[in-house]
């Protein structure tokens, strides 16, 4: 069962240390969501995790099946399985949703498989057509330029698709904690229950509770100063929904100061 494990996690941006000893371990199959106030670091998770350039490790370690991830660059640990949804995705005019996902597929098959021809138009509208149909997607999406002049809740669609073609393993959605409305919610959380199964791993970060009133949680982690500092089950996310951070805070305050 393949396994992400982080350990002990340091990231620093322009010489500032923003994760400062994370520790987290999600294997294919599980759910789990990373909460906490602004400013703690959980969309600097997501970006050291796919190896963004700006995002210095200064310690610790990130293994995949045992793999070291640290030492692949962005589309090896792509194609290693790992799926990062962005949370403001790039458009490209000129590139179909269809287009772009087959480019990606073929891509991903051409590397376990040098020898790979590429899946054929048919084959790929077919899948294509499935994973709309199992989405509840609109077909005529596929034909829109990617991201082009795409609302909110479109671009959460596109990327949703993505995931449900190329097949990660492990997938990280960052949702931004701003100016996601009741739909794209929606849409992130049918998309995940859609796929979520013994073969996907799902790492939901978010700031809003209100997210896992639809998607159902296994782990719920709370995140503060860089660190996760609180792990349990879905419990915790009622808790944080009836009395906020501030006892998250408090209790953790001190820790920081020190
Ligand atoms: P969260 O996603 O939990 O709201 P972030 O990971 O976005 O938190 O940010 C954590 C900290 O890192 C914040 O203090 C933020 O100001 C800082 N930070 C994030 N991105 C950059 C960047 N590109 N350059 C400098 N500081 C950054
Ligand atoms: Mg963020």
């Amino acid at each position: 069962m393949s396994t992400l494990t982080i350990r002990n996690l340091h990231v620093s941006i322009e010489g500032k240390e923003i994760l400062k000893g994370l520790n987290l371990e999600i294997k294919a199959g599980e759910i789990h969501a990373i909460m906490g106030p602004n400013g703690t670091g959980k969309s600097t998770l997501a970006y050291a995790l796919m190896g963004h350039p700006s995002y210095e490790i200064t310690d610790g370690e990130i293994t995949f099946d045992g793999e070291n991830m640290l030492e692949l660059d962005v589309d090896e640990r792509s194609r290693a399985g790992l799926f990062l949804a962005f949370q403001y995705p790039v458009s490209i005019p000129g590139v179909t949703v269809a287009n772009f996902l087959r480019t990606a597929l073929n891509a991903r098959r051409r590397a376990e498989n040098p020898e790979d021809k590429g899946i054929s138009i048919l084959d790929f509208r077919k899948t294509l057509k499935e994973k709309m149909d199992l989405l509840k997607m609109d077909h005529a999406f596929a034909g829109r330029y990617l991201n082009d002049g795409f609302s909110g809740g479109e671009k959460k669609r596109a990327e949703i698709l993505q995931m449900a073609t190329l097949k990660p393993k492990i997938a990280v959605l960052d949702e931004t904690d701003s100016g996601l409305d009741i739909d794209a919610l929606r849409i992130v959380s049918d998309g995940v229950n859609a796929l979520a199964g013994d073969d996907l791993g799902v790492v939901v970060i978010t700031h809003y509770q209100r997210l896992l009133n639809h998607i159902k949680p296994q782990f719920v982690h709370i995140m503060f100063d860089g660190r996760i500092v609180e792990s349990a089950g879905p419990e915790l996310a009622l808790r944080l929904e009836e009395q906020g951070y501030d006892w998250v805070r408090e209790k953790y305050a001190e820790a920081v100061a020190a």
